[in-house]
């Protein structure tokens, strides 16, 4: 490789690398804040004392290790935990970054972690980091959930860790390439990894074929992003990544576990500044009386199910809408002769 190139990768490549994220996450914080003073919720409508302190407790919420889904799976939640504070004290932490980046460069750094410590936690990380890939690839119920973007997320995530293990302790030094490449390695996959956060957003997603279309997530929703609208005959389902804290609240309000929380890196999810995007619609059924809509299809399909399941057949009135229930009820009540 040119060595032009190689001084580009650490040197002024470096420096944009760090420009961009900056820019970019000041661009998300602005587009978050104009999207929640453009929302109707409550959480946003005005600012109180109440709310800011609900908009708190949610946010608390997602990075504290007390929520509700993930206490479900403790072992797992403890290594999810590790693995994000390894991601961020190393990096920040260790004297080598520190001395290279604010000492040469600013003048001032703080105190680091020692090195044998930091060495230790990467090895940790990296483990972690395995062990959520082989989770993946080896359990069918987490790997139909799992996309290749997940597998990939991680691995972009650990490459910085395992090329900066390697350069420290020449592990692949008998290698001649590695030991003359391992450096930039290390350096060109952090920057790749810098600039995959500015995209990396996580969000909401409602699986289609789980979904039963009752709108309980819209409702627990605490700032509107996730909101149902009718239209003709269909439920659609609009969301904006923007106005989203992920609480988690959509989640575990999800009778159907339909709802889910999903990293995901995109370009043109970060340049959708405003609006709502459709993740999801179900049919609404048509009442067989009156002839409007009143209930959405999976969902009358989902009672007919349990009736079938309990050997019970389903009862007439599940094709009216509730006025015609009653009038239906009050039909049958009549006398035959009367
Ligand atoms: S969409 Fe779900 S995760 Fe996002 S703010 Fe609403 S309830 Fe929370
Ligand atoms: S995602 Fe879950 S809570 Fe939301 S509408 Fe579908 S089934 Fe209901």
């Amino acid at each position: 490789m040119p060595e032009e190139w190689l001084y580009f990768i650490e040197g002024q490549f470096l420096e944009i690398v760090f420009y961009l994220f900056a820019m970019g996450m000041g661009i998300r914080c602005l587009a978050f804040l104009v999207n929640i003073f453009n929302s109707r919720m409550f959480l946003y409508q005005k600012f109180t004392w109440k709310s800011t302190g609900k908009l708190l407790f949610l946010l608390g919420n997602f990075l504290l290790p007390f929520h509700k889904i993930l206490l479900k799976q403790p072992l797992y939640t403890i290594l999810r935990y590790i693995f994000h504070a390894c991601l961020f004290i190393i990096p920040v932490w260790y004297s080598g970054h520190l001395n290279m980046l604010l000492d040469t460069r600013l003048g001032w750094y703080w105190e680091p972690i020692p090195d044998e410590y930091i060495e230790t936690a990467t090895l940790v990380f990296i483990g972690i980091g395995c062990l959520f890939i082989a989770r993946r690839i080896v359990f069918s119920r987490i790997r139909e959930q799992s996309s290749f973007m997940d597998i990939t997320l991680i691995m972009i995530t650990l490459l910085p860790f395992i090329t900066g293990y390697w350069y420290v302790n020449g592990t692949l030094d008998h290698i001649s390439l590695f030991e003359e490449y391992m450096w930039y390695l290390h350096v060109f996959s952090g920057e790749v990894m810098i600039l995959m956060a500015v995209f990396l957003f996580i969000r909401t997603r409602l699986d289609a074929k789980r979904c039963v279309g009752c709108e309980s997530c819209c409702i627990s929703c605490p700032t509107g992003t996730l909101e149902a609208i009718e239209t003709a005959n269909k439920r659609e389902f609009l969301y904006s990544h923007y106005q989203c804290i992920c609480c988690g609240t959509c989640v575990s309000t999800c009778p159907e576990t339909a709802a889910k929380l999903r990293h995901e890196i995109s370009i043109s999810l970060f340049f959708s500044f405003i609006g709502k995007k459709k993740i999801n619609e179900v049919v609404i059924n048509t009442c067989a009386g009156c002839g409007k809509t009143y209930a959405p299809d999976p969902q009358i399909e989902k009672i007919n199910q349990i009736f079938l399941v309990k050997k019970i057949a389903s009862p007439e009135t599940l094709s009216y809408c509730g006025r015609c229930k009653k009038l239906f009820s009050n039909h049958m009540l009549l006398p035959r002769d009367g």
